[in-house]
């Protein structure tokens, strides 16, 4: 398994290093348009497999050392300044995607490479791309809501005082400001919540879950304000889904592809079916009527966004 990196900044880092924390793969491949930068993160990385698997790490100086890459992870790109939203990125970040897909592809297998979209805006940054590589667009995953999903199973296991892992709970559409929560489909074992509530008496009044919200939303500006940046939960989220596609193991994931039978036509987070072969199925879970109009917003403002790319 050859797993390229594109954008060794703070988050290509930390994708890097806990990619390299699963022992997945054969060869790391690291390449930033900031040489020295990806060379230093390939020595440090290389330093650190002394510790645990033998795994090849080299920093490319050229899109030619992506040859026969499986998968190819893209994470270069402007980030959030304190106070931006990730749609300010939107102009800057689509210049670096039409820089970065075209020189990748003569190097992958369009028949059977996956991509791992992390670059915000998220969402757009998955329909643009799929539409650049051309390849299926179950093979075009973005990270989506993954992260914003465990962010919430987060505070909910902390309210119950339940593990993360018993907790089911998705955030849907776009991996931003209009992100839906959608406590309807929530369960906790098999137990929907309100049931789950009922029986071990706790309560969740209607304040707790706007504040749940509200942390959910708000947490990348959060964290952003108290260390400039967020990597640790989007490493662990990128080495989640690629353990899930190289084991082929058929996880439901909130990850973003590109849909063109949707109206509007967007890549959004649903829930869906991931395996070696990308995203096999999406499903829909049971909505609140108005969870269904926020997701429809939240659908027209990645498209608004989409449709406002300079062509
Ligand atoms: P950063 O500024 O630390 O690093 C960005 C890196 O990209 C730099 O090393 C830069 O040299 C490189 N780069 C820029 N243009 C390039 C190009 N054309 N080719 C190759 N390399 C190029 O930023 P960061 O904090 O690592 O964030 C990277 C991206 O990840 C941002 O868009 C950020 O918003 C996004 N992000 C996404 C999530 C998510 O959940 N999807 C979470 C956190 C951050």
């Amino acid at each position: 398994m050859k797993i390229a990196i594109i954008g060794i900044g703070t988050v290509g880092a930390a994708v890097a290093t806990a990619v390299h924390g699963t022992g997945l793969a054969r060869e790391i491949v690291l390449y930033d348009r900031d040489g020295a930068r990806a060379r230093a993160a390939a020595e440090d990385l290389g330093h650190a497999s002394a510790f645990c698997y033998d795994i090849d790490i080299t920093a490319a100086s050229s899109y030619r050392a992506l040859r026969g890459s499986d998968i190819v992870i893209i994470a270069a790109g402007a980030n959030q300044k304190p106070g931006e939203t990730r749609t300010d990125l939107l102009q800057k970040n689509v210049a670096v995607i039409r820089d970065i897909v075209p020189r990748v592809m003569p190097y992958v297998n369009p028949k059977t490479v996956k991509f791992i979209v992390v670059t915000n805006p998220l969402d757009v940054m998955v329909m643009l791309t799929q539409q650049l590589s051309k390849i299926p667009t179950q093979r075009v995953i973005g990270t989506g809501t993954m992260l914003d999903s465990a962010r919430l199973r987060t505070l909910i296991s902390r309210m119950f005082n339940v593990s993360t892992q018993s907790i089911n709970a998705y955030v849907l559409g776009e991996h931003g400001d209009s992100s839906v929560i959608n406590w309807a489909s929530m369960s906790i074992g098999a137990i929907g919540l309100d049931d789950f509530v009922r029986q071990t008496k706790s309560s969740l009044t209607q304040n707790a879950r706007k504040t749940i919200e509200h942390r959910v939303r708000n947490a990348a500006y959060d964290i952003i304000r108290g260390r400039g940046a967020t990597w640790d939960g989007i490493g662990a989220a990128v080495a989640d889904l690629v353990r899930t596609i190289v084991h082929n193991e058929r996880r439901v994931l909130t990850v973003s592809i590109y849909d063109p039978t949707t109206a509007p036509r967007i890549a959004m987070s649903m829930p869906r079916i991931v395996g070696e072969n990308g995203v096999i199925a999406s499903l829909r879970p049971h909505m609140a009527p108005g969870e269904s109009t926020a997701l429809r917003q939240s659908a027209r403002i990645i498209r608004k966004n989409f449709d406002a790319i300079d062509k």
